[in-house]
């Protein structure tokens, strides 16, 4: 497979980079991590030529990677900082997990299907991306690892998981999509050890959060 970038594919990530500008993206390193993010290196070769467009593909498995404007948007109200520890749920395509360790964190992800959790952990090796990656449930999260800065679900949740919250330092965030068909994103902050504090932020779509382990 090739696995190259070029000039022609820097130039289409700058014209990305602008259009998330344009749609409100104000993070000036997402935005640079999203500029240095080879996309189109994450999409099955049939939609390279899409890469660049800001709209979510089929990466197999029934699964998507997310639309760059939602990447960039579940990045910016993280409000990530260099150095922290987050977790992520949904590894899918390995895209969001590649533009988070861009700006500098220490990333724990975890992919139920076990296909692509292969085929991800090895892409992002092989382009230089340090993290730590699992299959396995992220409705249980990481209890070894945590407590986490900031914890980003990338998959639809039905309900908010309580484990997940527990995993949260005092201070930490979470944005999940939550609900079932749509969802709407939400922000959560852990203001102490028994209160959350959770902010609506807008519709979106995300394919399901799912229970269990397939394949390996
Ligand atoms: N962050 C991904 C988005 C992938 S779509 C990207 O940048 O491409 C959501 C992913 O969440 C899918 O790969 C799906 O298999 C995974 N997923 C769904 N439920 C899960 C769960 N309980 N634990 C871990 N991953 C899950």
């Amino acid at each position: 497979m090739m696995r190259k970038d070029s000039f022609r594919h820097i130039g289409m990530r700058t014209r990305l980079v602008e259009e998330l500008r344009r749609k409100r993206i104000t993070d000036e390193r997402v935005l640079e991590a999203i500029g240095r993010v080879p996309r189109h290196l994450f999409l099955e070769s049939s939609f390279i030529k899409f890469a660049y467009q800001d709209k979510a593909f089929p990466i197999g498995a029934g699964q998507t990677i997310s639309q760059p404007y939602t990447v960039a948007l579940q990045s910016q109200l993280l409000e990530v900082k260099a150095g922290e520890k987050i977790l992520e749920v949904g590894t899918g395509s390995g895209y969001q997990a590649a533009v988070l360790i861009e700006m500098g964190v220490k990333l724990f992800s975890i992919e139920r299907q076990g296909e692509l959790y292969q085929r991800s952990v090895r892409l992002l090796r092989e382009l230089g991306y340090q993290g730590r990656f699992y299959l396995g449930d992220g409705y249980e999260g990481l209890a070894a690892q945590a407590p986490f800065d900031k914890i980003i679900i990338t998959a639809g949740a039905p309900v908010i998981p309580r484990n997940l919250l527990m995993q949260l330092k005092v201070g930490g965030m979470m944005v999940i999509p939550f609900g079932d068909k749509k969802q709407v994103l939400m922000r959560i902050i852990r203001i102490n050890e028994d209160e959350f504090e959770q902010e609506e932020i807008e519709e979106c779509a995300f394919v399901p959060m799912l229970n269990g382990v397939v394949g390996k």
